[in-house]
Order: structure tokens, then C-alpha cells, then sequence
């Protein structure tokens, strides 16, 4: 008996596959219709089904390119299970460049949302029903906040130990144990039993290939560790994640402008001096020192900054000596991974 047809905003899939599917979100005000769009791969065999997100802040573009080109992998020709893929969750934001709602709300803010709220309260409320509710796992990709970069990682939280052995098994150079935040996808799909991955990387509105490849490599790891694609061109993690169990934002001890000398992804010992904020006659100089042990997961790329502005994130580290070779490790694999060579999904 052949697999049945899989249904998503109220289309079919057949079993054997793959489709682009508009689920209606909303009208605009000049009467346009808006759609969420997923690409759905129903495999002929049965399989767990993952969901891969990007744009759920629409100026978070790093995720949007991960997705492009994890569906011209070849693996998927052979999937068992189903991928649901949904480059940009948030189409408002992504259209006018921006993080939010037209009502300015943020949408990893506003899960579980419902039927009748704010226009992102019911967007995440279809997100959750027609794609978080219908698959065993997800993958969530997003960057930094705006004027700000992070390090390709992935954020699990201590209470989800499945998380761990994922983020383990999609191999990004650094986990960081973070809280999950009210209101996030994160929070709102645990409390359905969906464990979901948050994989940030880069910065908004901008590509780097690190982060992009990153991203792909690790999503098909999971896909490959869950035996939904089978295991020839997907390259194996020889490097172990660097894991961070805590993280402090550094703040500029003044107003000014602001130089980082060490670059994100870099390891750093306690009382090294990462950056200084400066007047604009350079006639005070504050400098700005690593509390401890860590890696910069995270930095400001705006030089213009206020008293108090978030400058430096570091993650807490046990060995500076390993973080680097580690790290070193991992950016020499993503750029001999073979994968990209053959210009295949690229
Ligand atoms: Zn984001």
C-alpha cells in the first residue's frame, strides 16, 4: 500500500513527491492576498518529518540561502520521511527589509499565538498548526540582530537533552546553552514536544559563505543521522562543537566609536583586550577586556555606539588552547568539504 498523500494548507503531496504549497496567511490592505511559502518533499518511504525554517525576523537572509540550496541536494531524491522547508516565514519583514510585523511586533515573540490576535500572533498561530504540529522535529535558522554578527552556532537550552545530541550531530563550531525565550518558536513547539534547533549565523541582510555552508552542512548531517538521506556526499564532523554552557553580553563602558581587535569566532583568555571605545579626538580610550575564558559567539559591527550598547558576546569556555585548534578545525573542513566543489548545490 503506497504511503499516503501528505496535506499542508489544504493541499496534497503525493507520497514519491515534492511541491511548493502557498498556505493563505492573510489579505493586505490594497486587497493583495499573502501566502506562507513551504516546499514540501514527501518521500516514498515513511520517515520522521522535519521542518527547516528561515525568516522568521525577514531581515535574517543567511537562512533564506541555507534553504535554496539544501533543496537541490541530491540526497533528496531518496528521502524517507518528509521535509518541509520554509525559506521565509515572515514575508512582511522579508519584503520590507526588516525584523518585524508591519505593527512592529517581533514574531519569535509572539508563539503560541491564535486565530484572532495581532497579525503576528496569527501568522505564528498557522506556523504552529500547519507545520510545527505536523512534524517530529524542526531546524530554525536565523542571524544576528541588526548592526550585529554571530559565529555559526547552535542555541539548545538545558532542558532539552534530545537538543543536545543534535546540535552535537550538526557539527556548527560552537553550541551555546542559552534560556529559550517566551513567546519563541522554540518555547511554543517544546510545549507541543518538537524539539527544534536554533541555528544562528551571520548577519542580517548580508550573505557569508561560512555561515551559509555551515547551515547546509548541518541540516544534512540531521538528515543523514535521522536516516532520511542516505549517507554518500554528506561529510562526516571530524571536529567536535566547542560548547559554551553560559554567555555574557560585554557593554561599552561609554559612548564613542568603537573598534573590535578581535574578530568573532575568536578565542580569547580572561583579561585579554577585545576592543576599546573611543571619543572622537582620541583623547580617551576605554578598553574592553574578556570577564573570562571564552569565545566572542557574537560582536557588534557598528562602530557608532552608545553607553551601555551589548559590543562583545562571549561564551564561557574551559580550554583556550582547544577552542582555537577546534576552531581552526572546523572552518578547514567547511572549506575542503568536497561537497562544494562539485558546484552541485551551490
Ligand atoms: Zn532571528
Amino acid at each position: 500500500m503506497p504511503r499516503p498523500a501528505f496535506e499542508i494548507g489544504g493541499d496534497r503531496v503525493a507520497a514519491g513527491s515534492r511541491a511548493t504549497v502557498a498556505v493563505p496567511v492573510s489579505i493586505l490592505s490594497d486587497h493583495t492576498p499573502v501566502t506562507m511559502s513551504a516546499h514540501v518533499v514527501h518521500g516514498r518511504a515513511p520517515g520522521p518529518t522535519l521542518f527547516v525554517s528561515a525568516g522568521i525576523h525577514g531581515d535574517e537572509v543567511i537562512g533564506i540561502e541555507v534553504i535554496r540550496r539544501l533543496l537541490k541536494a541530491p540526497g533528496l531524491k531518496r528521502l524517507r520521511g518528509t521535509l518541509i522547508a520554509v525559506p521565509i516565514v515572515n514575508t512582511f519583514g522579508f519584503i520590507n527589509r526588516s525584523r518585524y510585523l508591519p505593527d512592529r511586533r517581533d514574531l519569535n515573540r509572539s508563539f503560541p499565538g491564535s486565530e484572532g490576535g495581532s497579525l503576528a500572533a496569527r501568522l505564528a498561530h498557522i506556523f504552529l498548526t500547519e507545520v510545527v504540529a505536523r512534524a517530529d522535529l524542526g531546524i530554525d535558522l536565523h542571524s544576528a540582530a541588526i548592526h550585529r554578527t554571530n559565529y555559526p552556532q547552535i542555541r539548545i537550552s538545558a532542558e532539552a537533552p534530545r537538543a543536545r545530541d543534535l546540535a552535537e550531530t550538526f557539527g556548527a563550531p560552537i553550541i551555546v546553552q542559552s534560556q529559550i525565550r517566551g513567546g519563541s518558536l522554540r518555547d511554543a513547539a517544546q510545549a507541543m514536544g518538537t524539539d527544534v534547533l536554533l541555528y544562528e549565523a551571520g548577519e542580517g541582510l548580508r550573505f557569508d559563505e561560512y555561515s551559509v555552508r555551515t547551515g547546509l552542512v548541518g541540516i544534512l548531517r540531521v538528515l543523514r543521522s535521522l536516516d532520511m538521506i542516505p549517507t554518500r556526499g554528506v561529510a562526516r564532523r571530524r571536529t567536535a562543537s566547542q560548547f559554551c554552557r553560559s554567555s555574557k553580553w560585554l557593554r561599552a563602558p561609554s559612548g564613542g566609536l568603537f573598534r573590535a581587535f578581535r574578530p568573532d569566532g575568536a578565542p580569547v583568555a580572561e583579561g585579554d583586550v577585545l576592543g576599546t571605545v573611543a571619543d572622537p579626538f582620541g583623547e580617551v580610550e576605554h578598553p574592553i577586556a574578556a570577564p573570562f575564558d571564552g569565545i566572542v559567539v557574537g560582536r557588534a559591527v557598528m562602530p557608532v555606539v552608545n553607553e551601555g550598547d551589548s559590543v562583545f558576546h562571549l561564551g564561557r569556555i574551559d580550554s583556550v588552547r582547544r577552542a582555537g585548534e577546534a576552531l581552526d578545525g572546523h572552518s578547514t573542513e567547511i572549506a575542503d568539504d568536497p561537497m562544494f566543489d562539485e558546484d552541485e548545490i551551490i
